[in-house]
């Protein structure tokens, strides 16, 4: 195989996917190469919560961008997303009361559809929650989840319609270069050829950038997440809860399944080697989780464990992606470190990368905040809570 593309796109997650499909729509010739198969990395496994709480207005922006394309899905990209509107509630106690309260002001502001909630108008949305210790609550009416795997295929096949090409079991195993700009890859079939790369390789991101001599700070991290089976009387879907007091999400799940991980800081001193990791939950994370659900949720006492899984985020050091071009001119691109909440945001990230890369001037979204030497200037992304995942 040897072929020559305007774009070459390392890594068929949602990112990718969603970043060849814009490229496509607009002529652009684009492969993207994917080492296994589509939906099989990280974003299949996503719990693929589509909220709208963020702290800075970009990504709240992004956030309401995204939940538009998921609800209109068919029409915006084509096939299922298996979108479900069960709403979105964040719970705080009094320390975080006013990053809070700032944080749906500021979203408001921003046009998405959210609002301060009280304990007592809290129970009647979800009557089994315990919310003794909780001051108030940030309510998303139209927020969910969708299905991680339905959704990366459908933005493969509408970047396929649009003309991409999508090479799965195919590794990239080097970038080559000329005089500092980049020409190609080189993969387990055969060499590609591209004034343009873009590494959305998620997990993999900084082994990728250091094919093309770049070191960035992008940590493979193992996250589990476990699975309840709701007990009889509790079938209904509930809604997706971010517990801070618990260092808790949890979501329902097809099968009466009540889906939990963890909102904590640590999770990124878990670092794995993505290619050798343990996939399987460990039995003390399903009993600590399970304890934690129980706390919020006490009719969980008599359900069912349903087992868990492991999965990878891509951290860096500020839980937020990496959107830049390597060096000026370089025709290398980042897009990856997407810190565990890049589902939801990935068809903004897709827009916003096309726009990046092709030099379209006043995009809807700017990338400047997700440049690379934020790190290095001491200028991180900034959240309003302790718990930089929320951010
Ligand atoms: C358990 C879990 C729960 C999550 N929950 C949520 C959530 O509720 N809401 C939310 O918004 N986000 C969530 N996330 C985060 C979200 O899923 C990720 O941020 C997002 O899927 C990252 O997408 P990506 O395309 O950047 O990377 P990935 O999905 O990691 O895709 C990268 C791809 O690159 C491929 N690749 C790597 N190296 C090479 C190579 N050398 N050659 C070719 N291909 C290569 C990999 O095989 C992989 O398929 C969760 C993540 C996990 C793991």
């Amino acid at each position: 195989m040897s072929d020559n593309y305007d774009v070459i796109i390392i890594g068929g997650g949602i990112n990718g996917c969603s970043t060849a499909m814009q490229l496509a729509r607009r002529g652009v010739k684009v492969a993207v190469v994917e080492k296994d198969n589509i939906g099989d990395g990280p974003t299949g496994k996503s719990s693929a919560i589509i909220r709208q709480h963020y702290s800075n207005v970009l990504t709240a922006r992004m956030a309401h961008y995204s939940l538009g394309i998921f609800e209109d899905f068919e029409a915006q990209v084509g096939g299922e997303a298996g979108f479900r509107r069960t709403g979105f509630v964040a719970l705080v106690t009094a320390k975080d009361r006013a990053g809070l309260e700032a944080n749906v002001a500021m979203q408001r502001g921003v046009g998405i559809n959210t609002e301060l909630l009280s304990p007592e108008s809290l129970r009647e949305i979800f009557p089994g929650m315990v919310l003794d210790d909780v001051v108030v609550a940030a309510w998303e009416e139209d927020s969910g989840y969708a299905d991680p795997y339905l959704t990366v295929n459908a933005y493969a096949a509408a970047a396929r319609r649009a003309g991409a090409r999508i090479y799965i079991n195919t590794a990239v195993t080097g970038i080559t270069q000329t005089g500092g700009r980049v020409t190609g890859v080189t993969t387990t079939a055969g060499n590609l050829g591209a004034p343009i790369v873009i590494n959305c390789a998620g997990a993999w991101g900084a082994r990728v950038a250091r094919m093309g001599g770049l070191d960035i700070p992008v940590s493979a991290c193992r996250v589990q997440i476990s699975l309840f089976k709701r007990p009889p009387g509790e079938e209904a879907p509930h809604p997706v809860v971010i517990d801070f007091t618990n260092s808790t999400y949890f979501r329902s799940e097809t099968g009466n399944l009540t889906l939990v991980g963890l909102v904590d800081p640590g999770e990124a001193n878990a670092v794995v080697d993505p290619d050798k990791y343990n996939e399987g939950a460990d039995t003390d994370f399903i009993l600590d989780t399970g304890e934690r659900l129980i706390r919020r949720y006490p009719a969980m006492e008599r359900s069912d464990s349903a087992g868990g899984y492991a999965a990878l985020y891509d951290i860096t050091p500020d839980w937020h992606v990496i959107i830049d071009e390597a060096a000026p001119g370089s025709g290398f691109f980042l897009c990856c470190g997407s810190s565990g909440h890049g589902f939801k945001l990935g068809p903004a990230v897709g827009l916003m990368v096309a726009d990046r890369v092709l030099g379209v001037s006043n995009p809807l979204f700017d990338t400047h905040m997700f440049r690379l030497g934020r790190f290095a200037e001491g200028d991180p992304v900034r959240g309003k809570y302790e718990y930089s995942i929320a951010g």
